[in-house]
C-alpha cells in the first residue's frame, strides 16, 4: 500500500469537522498538522483511546521498535522532537539523579554547557538553542556561521560541557561545519556525549553509526506517525533523558495514543514499499514540470533535498517580467485557491518556489498539475499581490499567523 494514496479523493474527508482544506505540497509542516497517517496508524492510535495501559510498559516496548528502528541501545518516545533535545540535553546535565532532575531548569551545576556549531544554531519554528535553555543548558558556540574549525571544538570542550549539539537539516548552514564522524571523534575523546538534531532526515540508522550517543527524530514527519518524538541511543543517556519526565518532561509527555500510534509509524516504515513510494513521487515531480516546463518565464527543475534524503523537490524559477508576477505573489496566490495549494515558500526572494510531493493524498498530483497550469500561464491572479507583502509574509509569515490568532 502506498503511503497515504489508500485514502480516496473525497474532499468532505478533510473537513469533515468544519476545517479548511488544502492541498499540501510544502512537506511535513508542524502549522498544517504535519503529515498524514495511514489508516494503519490512525487506528493503532484510536485502539488506545478507551483503554487505560501502563505508560512504562509501552515505552519499553517503544524502546524495542526504536532499537529496531535505528540500531540504538534503547530509545524513549516524547511530544516532540524539540522536546527530545530539551530532554537528552537535560539528562546529560543531570545522569540519573532525581533531586536534580526535579530541580532544572534551575541549578544545572557547573557542568551544563552544550557546545553547538553557530552554522548549526537553526531555528526550526522555535530558536534550538532555546530547547537547549529549557533544560537550564548553556549553549556554547562553536565558529563562526560559515565555518567551524577542529580545534574551535576541541577547545569549547572542557570540563563544563554536558553535551555537544549536531543538526542535520535544511536549515543549516551546508558547508564549514564539521563533519559528524570528526565531530563525535574530538567530543569523545573528551568524554563528551553527542546530541544530534535529525527531527526530519529519512536516515534512521547512519548517524548512530557516525558516533552520534543519542539521535532524535520527529514521528510526525517522514514517519508519518501522531505528534511525537522519537529519542533513540545510549542506554545511560536514554534513561536519564527519560528520567526527566519527573521534571520538565512533564509539560512534553507523550500519551498513550501517540506512543501506540508512533510504534505503528515504526513498525510501518520496516515494511513498506520505499521504492514504490519514490516511484510515486517521481511520477508527480515529472508531470508537473512537463506540464509547465514550456511556460513563459517559467523554468522548473528537478533538485535533490538539501540533506540526504532519498527526496526531490520540484524548483520553479520564476522570471517575474516574463511569468507576469513574482515567485512570492505566486505562492502567496497558490494560497488563495479554493481549495489552497501551499507550496514552498521559504526561499521565494531567491526567486522560486518548490512542490514537494511527499505529502499527496490520491488524485492531488493531477489537482496541484492543473492548478499549476492555470495559475502560472496568465499571472493575473499572482501580479494582483503585493509583491513587497509577499515577500515579508514568507519571511516573517509564521510568527504573524500567531500574533493574528483571534486577534
Ligand atoms: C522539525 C524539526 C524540529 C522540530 O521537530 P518537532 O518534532 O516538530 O518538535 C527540530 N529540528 C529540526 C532540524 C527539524 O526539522
Amino acid at each position: 500500500m502506498l503511503r497515504n494514496t489508500e485514502y480516496p479523493i473525497d474532499w468532505s474527508w478533510h473537513d469533515a469537522e468544519g476545517f479548511g482544506r488544502m492541498v499540501n505540497v510544502s512537506g511535513t509542516m508542524t502549522s498544517l498538522g504535519g503529515s498524514i497517517a495511514t489508516q494503519r496508524v490512525a487506528a493503532a492510535t484510536a485502539a488506545a483511546m478507551p483503554r487505560f495501559a501502563r505508560i512504562h510498559e509501552m515505552q519499553a516496548r517503544a524502546s524495542e521498535v526504536i532499537a529496531r528502528l535505528t540500531g540504538a541501545e534503547a530509545g524513549f518516545l516524547t511530544a516532540s522532537a524539540s522536546a527530545g533535545i530539551t530532554l537528552a540535553v537535560a539528562g546529560a546535565i543531570t545522569g540519573m539523579d532525581p533531586a536534580r532532575a526535579e530541580a532544572l531548569p534551575q541549578d544545572p551545576g557547573p557542568r551544563r554547557a552544550v557546545a553547538v556549531q553557530m552554522g548549526h544554531l537553526c531555528e526550526y519554528g522555535a530558536p534550538v538553542s532555546q530547547a537547549i535553555a529549557l533544560a537550564g543548558g548553556d549553549t556554547r558556540t562553536v565558529g563562526q556561521s560559515t565555518l567551524a574549525k577542529d580545534y574551535q571544538l576541541d577547545a569549547a570542550l572542557d570540563e563544563t560541557c554536558a553535551a555537544a549539539l549536531y543538526v542535520v537539516s535544511h536549515h543549516v548552514v551546508d558547508y564549514g561545519m564539521i563533519p559528524l564522524e570528526t565531530f563525535a571523534e574530538i567530543a569523545h575523546a573528551k568524554g563528551v556525549p553527542v546530541i544530534v538534531d535529525a527531527a526530519s532526515e529519512y536516515d534512521l540508522t547512519g548517524f548512530l553509526a557516525k558516533g552520534a550517543d543519542i539521535v532524535i527524530y520527529s514521528g510526525h514527519k517522514f514517519l508519518g506517525g501522531p505528534t511525537s518524538g522519537i529519542v533513540a541511543g545510549r542506554r545511560d543517556l536514554i534513561r536519564a533523558s527519560y528520567l526527566q519526565n519527573i521534571g520538565i518532561g512533564r509539560g512534553m509527555k507523550i500519551g498513550k495514543e501517540s506512543i501506540a500510534g508512533a510504534i505503528a509509524a515504526m513498525e510501518q516504515w520496516m515494511e513498506r514499499d520505499h521504492d514504490a513510494i519514490r516511484a510515486e513521487e517521481t511520477r508527480a515531480l515529472q508531470m508537473w514540470q512537463a506540464a509547465i516546463a514550456d511556460l513563459p518565464g517559467i523554468t522548473p527543475m528537478r533538485i535533490p533535498d538539501p540533506t540526504n534524503n532519498p527526496l526531490e523537490r520540484l524548483q520553479v524559477w520564476v522570471d517575474p517580467a516574463k511569468a507576469g508576477a513574482s515567485a512570492a505573489q505566486f505562492a502567496e496566490a497558490f494560497g488563495r485557491l479554493d481549495p489552497p495549494l501551499i507550496v514552498r515558500g521559504h526561499e521565494v526572494e531567491k526567486g522560486y518556489f518548490q512542490l514537494d510531493p511527499c505529502n499527496l493524498m490520491r488524485g492531488q498530483a493531477e489537482l496541484v498539475r492543473d492548478a499549476l497550469v492555470h495559475m502560472l500561464t496568465s499571472g493575473a491572479d499572482a501580479a494582483a499581490i503585493d509583491a513587497d507583502a509577499a515577500k515579508a509574509a514568507a519571511r516573517n509569515g509564521g510568527t504573524q499567523a500567531y500574533m493574528n490568532w483571534l486577534a
